[in-house]
């Protein structure tokens, strides 16, 4: 790896980075990795990470690691670690060849806690988990030393090699540091180093009994990777003395090991962000799956249609910072706004259909009209709507005891067919039962085509269309928030946070209908339809019919939404 020089500072993170180049730490590397825990879908607060963490690496043309901390062989699979790597990928980022897991180190693990052991700083101990909790003490009150605290070191290598061996069963022993019981760090409290866990693990099958702890192996899994700067979230902060500890007891150089820099974690409004939560919602079916366009999950936005590039905006514009703060959804949307406003063609699809028909435009004729694909982006050309005498509107563009604001179409009055004729509502037909409105009848004004319109009308409404002969039905489906409450992370104890689900998370239009462009849409492409925002198609369409999902609508609904 080149060595490294210090870059004009956009965040603290890239202060203490330069600080340590300038004093030639690490022989002026820069490594971080990505550390997920493969027990759950990567959500947009990893994204948040992941930008940081190969951003860094890419600014200074150092290197990221991927690195699964797969310590946990009961919550961990392998369906999350593929899911983790391809979402990785996806957002833009590449580790190389430095693909690792801290499972990859469990014999070295293994022959450092030994170390440990002989340098008697560490001991086996026989308390249950209830008892090693009540020994720990409390933030004001010390903790007491464990009854088996000063067993011998041959004691403690018999006693940990037969926990290794299979001989004692599960809760029944654990390897702690012996650090000090009556620290005001409570991680310092002669934490578990090892416990015993009678699982197979996704990777190391049934190898092991014993498992390192998070604690134990993540310092050492950085310090054995060289990586230069270990950034974490917050509350991990009480942690890092703990991790030092580690680390001067295992003899790595002080001046050739990672520095751990903490920054605050992203909290989303209306969301909620933990994995544990994330998972709930899957398992209980409150949502389809970890890609649920509801979700937050990496998975699930790429469903919605969201692309990389705007949530790398997204991640560069909420910036890092060193105190926790929740950021607006709305920041989210208006980034996707302006990525696909320049690339998304724009195309009519008609949400609720209301039929047209025009009593004046003969009835086998159809006009192929020419429409611009993306006013924003000329280059995108041009394509052809078809227009016939027969068409539909949108439900809410019409109303039969219009308000004076109201420019749509009413009765007796004129729109104009957006790439097409200015139309006059002549007469509203109703369903003799129901009283529903099933049938406008309109007339066209021939004189007055998009592109050759010299008769100098004005009217101030325009709507979308599609013509009845060719329109494709397409299911689309809306959202909203999946939360009501604002603020979920902040929970307290007494209200679950499923209480708070939105009944309105998902709406399913099964009878749209949008213009026949679409008819070979694939899988993941992005639509403009005017007036209704971004649509992406759903993977759902392979089942034979076109599904969309709204990306987001076109203006910033989102404060009428969530003041409902
Ligand atoms: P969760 O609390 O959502 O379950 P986690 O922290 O347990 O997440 P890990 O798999 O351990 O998930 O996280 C991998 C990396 O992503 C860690 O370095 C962690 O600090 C970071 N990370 C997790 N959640 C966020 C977030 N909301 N904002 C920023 N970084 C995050
Ligand atoms: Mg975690």
């Amino acid at each position: 790896m080149a060595e490294a020089n210090p870059v004009t500072p956009t965040n603290f993170i890239h202060n203490i980075i330069n600080e340590d180049l300038e004093q030639n730490k690490n022989n002026k590397r820069v490594h971080t990795r990505f550390p997920p825990e493969p027990n759950g879908y990567l959500h947009i607060g990893h994204a948040k990470s992941i930008c940081l963490n190969f951003g860094i690496a890419q600014l200074y043309g150092g290197l990221c690691n991927l690195r699964f901390d797969d310590t946990n062989p009961t919550k961990e699979e392998v369906e999350y670690v593929e899911s983790i790597k391809e979402d990785v990928k996806w957002l833009g980022f590449d580790w190389g060849d430095r693909l690792f897991y801290a499972s990859d180190y469990f014999e070295q693990l293994y022959e450092f806690a030994i170390k440990l052991i002989k340098d008697g700083k560490a001991y086996v101990c026989d308390l249950s988990p209830e008892e090693i909790r009540e020994y720990r003490g409390t933030l004001t009150e010390p903790g007491k030393n464990s009854p088996y605290r000063d067993r011998s070191v041959e004691e403690n290598l018999d006693l940990f090699q037969r926990m290794r061996a299979g001989e004692f069963p599960e809760g029944s022993r654990v390897l702690r540091a012996k650090i000090d019981m009556a620290s005001p760090n409570l991680n310092m409290r002669d934490p578990v180093l090892y416990r015993i866990v009678k699982a197979t693990h996704h990777r190391t099958g049934d190898k092991w009994c014993i498992y390192p702890m998070y604690d134990y192996a993540h310092p050492i899994s950085d310090a054995l990777e060289g990586i230069t700067h270990s950034i974490c979230t917050l509350e991990f902060e009480d942690h890092r003395p703990l991790y030092d500890w580690i680390l001067d007891a295992l003899g790595f150089d002080v001046n050739n090991r990672p520095r751990q820099i903490e920054f605050a974690r992203l909290n989303l409004t209306n969301t909620v962000m933990s994995k544990r939560k994330l998972r709930r919602l899957v398992e209980e079916g409150h949502v389809a799956g970890w890609d649920d366009p509801r979700m937050p999950t990496i998975s699930g936005l790429r469903r919605r249609g969201y692309t990389p590039e705007a949530i790398r905006d997204f991640c560069e514009r909420i910036g890092v910072a060193k105190s926790n703060s929740l950021v607006d959804y709305s920041l989210l949307e208006h980034c996707i706004r302006q990525d696909l406003n320049t690339r998304a063609h724009r195309v009519m699809a008609v949400l609720r259909p209301l039929k047209v028909v025009l009593e004046n435009y003969p009835e086998d004729k159809v006009e192929w009209l020419e429409a611009e694909n993306n006013p924003e982006n000329p280059e995108m050309g041009t394509r052809k709507v078809p227009f016939s005498k027969v068409l539909y509107i949108e439900q809410e563009d019409f109303m039969e005891n219009p308000s004076k604001k109201f420019f749509r179409l009413a009765p007796g009055k004129e729109v104009r067919l957006k790439h097409a004729y200015i139309i006059k509502c002549e007469e509203v037909v109703k369903d003799p039962e129901t009283g529903e409105i099933i049938e406008l009848r309109c007339t066209y004004d021939p004189e007055t085509k998009s592109g050759a319109d010299n008769s100098g009308r004005k009217v101030k409404g325009t709507l979308h269309w599609v013509s009845a002969q060719h329109a494709i039905p397409a299911e689309v489906r809306l959202y909203e928030p999946l939360l009501l409450e604002e603020n979920q992370e902040e929970e307290n104890e007494e209200t679950d946070f499923i209480e708070k689900l939105n009944p309105n998370s998902l709406i399913t239009l099964t009878s749209s209908l949008v213009e026949p462009s679409l008819a070979e849409a694939k899988t993941g492409e992005k639509y403009q339809f005017l007036r209704q925002g971004y649509f992406c198609v759903d993977p759902d369409t392979a089942k034979g019919k076109l599904v969309f999902n709204r990306i987001v609508s076109l203006k910033d609904t989102w404060a009428k939404i969530s003041k409902k």
